[in-house]
């Protein structure tokens, strides 16, 4: 018996439509097994899909069968990785199935990742491991729970085909991620780098028909649209910085316009406070510490606006100056960004001129003492309610602390405690975790850890007995390694 067809899926592909010589259309890999292992069932009730059949079609989301009106792409960008530029990167192991509209009349991207070998794999397979596609799931859901802007996971299928990769045999596995689009800076680098204006005219009108069409037609669109997107990716990124993410791999092919977080490769959650954590096993030098994030922010969005000057006009030297001007304010509005996001975990009244003082003079009271991030916040909610008995075992010196709370305790606002609990989660994805319930899934075949924690991070802000998911790795579990692009 066929299975049924009808997920809810309205497929309107206006990329491949609007932008030729900016992808190329091919099939993803058919799976010679495909077998879901995740389905999410309260995002495709969000976007008006129809589990049953979801469930009921694995090939759709591992290769082999495509929904009806999907339309598979391979996209073609460019990107600065780690500083250096490649013109040519692209979808190497991921196909853009199309767009649907969902029924609140928004726009989603549905692409596979780890779907087969494309035009842009280079050296590469083509495909990914379980464990990896399984972290992207977990992180991209967490992320929502937590209120962060950021792409989807709607299932997670194996494809019955192994896979080689360092550490061996490894089952393959495909992710199907949703997301507002990808359109990245590295897609605007992409024409840029090639000096095809008409066609980088092409995709920053459809970028901001997709994201900002209030300023379809208008003139000056091109400056607006950069500042809409410095706007979203300043709050984007104070967004992780209050929560000790580490992205890990912010190439400007992991930047996306809409402003959302996208590409969940080495991320991993800081737990003790050090400013220049980094999990990423290639990145040696810390350029995506956790630290530098707001400063590769400034940097990718200065390569982006690079590749909007010769939209900009006649006179290069004016556009110059105004593009100039425009990544002069992204530190400014960082900061705005980051000590708006800062009074509300730290439960204050109103705005006060002082409040991004008394935040900076936190994270000193907190360097060098080991102090959990995402605990620190949690547990000062305790201390809001009077009771600094939670906090304290957190520090290895309290001295700094003991004299930064009676600062903070002046600007607390009424019911500080309750609001404080509803922004600081007491539950992460804590790393040694994450690897337990990925390694149990890949090595073991036993998805019951990855079900669990799923479940404890997508509910982050709940009250009450959350040991063990609540509380930082173990001493032995020792630096915590992330490899990406596996
Ligand atoms: P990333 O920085 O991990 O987002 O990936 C950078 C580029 O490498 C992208 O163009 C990916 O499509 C490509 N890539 C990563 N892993 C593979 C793989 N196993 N096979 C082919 N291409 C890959
Ligand atoms: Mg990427």
């Amino acid at each position: 018996m066929a299975a049924p067809q009808e997920a809810g899926f309205r497929f309107d592909n206006s990329w491949a439509r609007s932008l030729p010589g900016s992808f190329l259309p091919l099939p993803p890999d058919a799976a010679p097994q495909p077998q879901i292992v995740v389905l999410n069932h309260a995002l495709a009730a969000e976007l008006g899909l129809d589990a049953d059949v979801l469930a009921a079609n694995p090939g759709w989301f591992a290769g082999g069968s495509l929904p009806p009106g999907a339309e598979p792409i391979a996209l073609a960008y460019a990107g600065h990785q780690f500083g250096g530029f490649s013109p040519q990167l692209g979808d190497g192991r991921a196909h853009l199935l199309g767009e649907f509209i969902g029924p609140d009349g928004a726009r989603r991207d549905l692409q596979l990742k780890g779907s087969g070998r494309t035009p842009f794999s280079r050296g590469g397979d083509g495909k990914a491991a379980l464990g990896p596609m399984l972290r992207e799931y977990l992180i991209s859901e967490a992320m929502a729970a937590l209120g962060v802007p950021t792409t989807r996971s709607l299932a997670v299928a194996l494809t019955g085909e192994d896979i080689w990769r360092e550490a061996g045999r490894l089952p393959g596995a495909v992710v199907a991620r949703v997301a507002a689009s990808h359109i990245r800076v590295g897609s605007f680098q992409f024409f840029a780098a090639r000096g095809e204006v008409e066609k980088l005219r092409a995709l920053a009108e459809y970028a901001i028909a997709r994201h900002d069409p209030d300023l379809a037609g208008q003139d000056g669109r091109y400056l607006a649209f950069l500042d809409r997107v410095i706007d979203r990716q300043a709050r984007l990124i104070a967004h992780w910085m209050g929560l000790g993410f580490v992205h890990g791999v912010m190439n400007t092919d992991n930047m996306a316009l809409s402003g959302e977080t996208i590409d969940y490769g080495p991320c991993a959650f800081m737990e003790g406070y050090a400013p220049g954590t980094v999990f990423s096993s290639i990145d040696r030098q810390g350029r995506y510490a956790y630290a530098n994030q707001p400063l590769i922010l400034g940097w990718n969005l200065a390569r982006l606006a690079e590749a909007l000057l010769p939209l900009m006009g006649e006179d290069q030297e004016a556009a110059v100056a105004v593009l100039n001007t425009a990544l002069g304010g992204i530190a400014g509005r960082y900061r705005e960004a980051w000590v708006a996001l800062m009074r509300a975990k730290l439960g204050l009244a109103g705005a006060d001129a002082g409040d991004g003082d008394l935040a900076d003079a936190l994270l000193v009271a907190m360097a060098g003492q080991g102090a959990d991030w995402t605990l620190t916040f949690r547990r000062l909610a305790d201390a809001a309610a009077g009771d600094d008995s939670s906090l304290r075992p957190l520090f290895a010196d309290f001295t700094a602390m003991a004299e930064w709370l009676p600062r903070w305790r002046a600007r607390l606002a009424p019911e500080a405690a309750v609001l404080m609990r509803a922004v600081n989660p007491a539950v992460i994805p804590r790393n040694h975790l994450v690897e337990a319930a990925l390694t149990a899934a890949q090595e073991d075949g036993d998805i019951a850890p990855f079900r669990a924690l799923l479940a404890e991070v997508t509910d982050p802000y709940r009250d009450g007995a959350r040991e063990p998911f609540s509380l930082p790795a173990p001493q032995g579990f020792g630096d915590y390694i992330t490899f990406c692009g596996t």
